[in-house]
């Protein structure tokens, strides 16, 4: 049930008309019991929090910009095992392809990757999806959660490809300190959710919930998935690890949209519920943005100690200022760090797939459709 004249705060709470304040005790998780009496769902009653509208009917849609990355998710299928690993195997087997340096580098980087990608699915699922009470987002939200699987599984298969061993590379984060410390500060605020008393619907709560979308969202997977993609693409673009490289450019596809998601989602939780963005509030999260580069710098150094391949710490450290900066100027947040040029430029065209062709001629894989399924 939620209180709208919170004692603390009178003053945060945006007025609400007499009638919503009857449905205000709707279902938020859509497992409670029936409204039998319950009217169709008008688009102006969808809300992303705190939503008064059945959260069990997707029409009619509110909120394009889900719908939109939903299908977009939905177009860039695709699966792991679609990729060659020869090259990889042959490079990771032979004994001077690869520098020392390089080795450790890369296993550190599938070693974060490998547990992160089900700690944000576990965030998704667990602590996002029960407060976010419009049926669009977690229409994508359950995309999403599918291709994080899909990621998982990427690391299952380069581990057995390459013959890793796979207790080395799944337990890093709790074995390598500066991966842990990343993990451990992620954590932190996805825990607060996870208590099953967790309610969306005072400032407070609504705050936390806004905490845990900017550490998951913009700083997880919006900045430091950032600079492992470009440790690999590097690589990559050497003509090393090719098909772990093909795979990373399958998966900063999809994350991208993960992260663009979470920015539109918490700028829309921001129109909503103008009190929860205060001064002091956006303080705090450009002091996240701050923290989180601090941590990724200490990664950077710990992964790559000496530098290879035109790739060094103090590169890394740049990129994650100038991608800092960025994701502060997506949340309307005035920048942390000095104004600095992207060191990786051609990250951007990594980025951007679309234009890529021979890209999509890689794919070996024609997916069953419809028509090829037997009943016999
Ligand atoms: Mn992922
Ligand atoms: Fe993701």
């Amino acid at each position: 049930m939620l209180d709208w004249s919170e004692p603390a705060a009178p003053s945060l709470r945006m007025p609400l008309p007499l009638v919503a304040q009857a449905t205000v005790a709707a279902d938020q998780t859509g497992l409670g019991t029936i409204d039998r009496s319950g009217g169709r769902v008008s688009v102006d009653d969808k809300r992303m929090i705190n939503c008064r509208a059945d959260v069990n009917q997707l029409l009619p849609l509110k909120y394009k910009w889900a719908w939109e990355k939903y299908l977009a998710g939905c177009n860039n299928h695709w699966m792991p095992t679609e990729v060659s690993m020869q090259a990889d195997i042959a490079l990771w087997k032979s004994r001077d392809g690869l520098t020392e340096d390089e080795r450790r580098a890369i296993k550190r980087n599938l070693g974060f990757f490998a547990a992160s990608e089900s700690l944000v699915a576990n965030n998704i699922v667990l602590a996002i999806y029960r407060h976010l009470t419009n049926p669009e987002c977690r229409q994508y939200l359950l995309r999403q959660s599918f291709e994080e699987a899909v990621h998982t599984h990427t690391f299952q298969y380069i581990v057995e490809s390459l013959g890793l061993d796979e207790g080395e590379l799944f337990n890093m984060y709790r074995e390598v300190p500066s991966i842990t410390d990343k993990a451990a500060w992620a954590l932190k605020h996805t825990q607060h959710l996870d208590d099953p008393d967790f309610k969306t619907g005072t400032p407070q709560a609504d705050q936390a919930f806004l905490r845990d979308l900017v550490a998951f969202y913009v700083i997880f997977e919006g900045m430091w998935f950032y600079t492992g993609f470009a440790q690999i693409l590097s690589l990559g673009r050497r003509n090393k690890m090719v098909g772990i490289a093909e795979q990373y450019q399958y998966i900063l596809r999809d994350e991208s949209i993960h992260l663009n998601f979470g920015i539109d989602v918490i700028n829309q939780i921001k129109i909503e519920n103008p009190d929860l963005w205060t001064k002091a509030f956006q303080d705090e999260v450009r002091a996240m943005v701050r923290d989180a580069a601090e941590l990724e710098a200490a990664y950077g150094r710990d992964t790559m100690p000496r530098g290879f391949l035109g790739l060094n710490a103090a590169l890394c450290e740049t990129y994650m200022h100038f991608i800092a900066n960025r994701r502060c100027a997506q949340l309307g947040l005035q920048r942390v760090f000095d104004e600095t040029e992207n060191p990786f430029p051609w990250m951007s065209e990594a980025m951007d797939l679309k234009k890529e062709k021979n890209f999509f001629e890689t794919r070996v894989i024609e997916y069953q459709n419809g028509g090829a399924l037997s009943w016999e």
